[in-house]
């Protein structure tokens, strides 16, 4: 396994290089191309709203972002976030831009964004935090790319995340972008668009979306979700948005123990509606719901008392 990655790096490079990317260099200029813009987004961009974004002048810029070493791209739950959203194929699923089933499924994933945006937006404001999402692409044509892997990125486990982080060092210049967005976090949602047959990875489990948090041995501290359109026997929705946006922020799964999470805790919340428990199936609202103890994972909130009755470890954020 090893010798064939060993094999594949040199290949790997060359691919990179071919990668079908829109948008940027690391120049830092914001080169807007319109034609790749018009073959994600077709028939719906508005390239002369795209040409007002790309040629206005930045606000007074604030200080250098910078990633934050403890917590990585994506902070706490509060302040602008800007969500990349990136349309990546592999060597297993592509994207076809001209085609119309496609093009309805890329609407979908923005629908989702707008729904789950919206939706934590709202839980957020509950806790006294402002909260705003930056992810319309239509409205701002710096916010979507495409990405091209030769190796099968569709998989449960993050073991070829490294592939996309070095896609997104090489490609994507967040740092401007963040600051050109007066951005406080950044997210980069790699979309991939997997069928309704797409239930298993190849390796006999179940296909689920993830999201990665960032890793300390990761020199980059991005954090990354993969949205698999289909997976898990269903279309993700946007409850599932959510619930994959939360995590980059800290949240942990709830309907298994793991970590921090005790067995006894899961096992009490049996029938719960906590969105890192279950999420609702609707494509125009998230019923699930966000509780005290996701607002404290994600920074918003003091440690509830049900973390010490079912003693739960602590927030990624208890030591700031
Ligand atoms: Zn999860």
């Amino acid at each position: 396994m090893n010798r064939k990655n060993k094999a594949k790096r040199g290949k790997r490079a060359h691919a990179l290089l071919a990668v079908t990317l829109l948008l940027w260099t690391l120049t830092g200029c914001a080169v807007v191309s319109t034609a790749s813009v018009s073959t994600v987004g077709a028939g719906e961009t508005d390239p002369q709203a795209g040409q007002t974004q790309s040629d206005a002048e930045p606000k007074a810029l604030r200080q250098t972002f910078q990633l934050d070493p403890d917590h990585g791209s994506a902070v706490r739950l509060e302040g602008t976030t800007l969500l990349l959203s990136i349309f990546a194929s592999d060597r297993d699923t592509a994207w076809d831009f001209e085609s119309e089933q496609d093009q309805k499924v890329i609407q979908t994933t923005l629908n989702n964004l707008e729904v789950a945006s919206a939706y934590l937006s709202e839980q957020a404001q509950q806790y006294g935090k402002e909260l705003t999402f930056l992810y319309d692409w239509r409205e701002a044509e710096d916010l979507v790319f495409t990405a091209e892997f030769d190796e099968s990125m569709v998989r449960s486990d993050t073991g070829k995340a490294n592939l996309q982080i070095e896609w997104l060092c090489n490609y994507i210049n967040f740092s401007a972008l963040a600051e050109k967005y007066q951005a406080d976090s950044v997210l980069f949602l790699f979309f991939f668009n997997t069928d309704t047959s797409s239930i298993t990875d190849g390796a006999n489990s179940e296909l689920r979306s993830w999201c990665m948090p960032h890793r300390h041995e990761n020199e980059c501290l991005l954090e990354l979700c993969n949205i698999y359109v289909n997976s898990y026997l269903r279309a993700m929705s946007p409850a599932d948005y959510a619930h994959e946006i939360l995590h980059a922020f800290g949240a942990k799964d709830l309907y298994f123990a793991d970590e921090g999470i005790t067995q006894e805790y899961v096992n009490s919340l049996h029938f719960s509606k906590d969105i890192m428990y279950s999420t609702n199936r609707n494509s125009d609202r998230i019923t699930s719901e966000f509780s005290d103890l996701d607002a404290y994972y994600v920074g918003i909130a003091p440690r509830p008392a049900v973390a010490d009755k079912w003693g739960l470890g602590p927030s990624e954020f208890d030591a700031d």
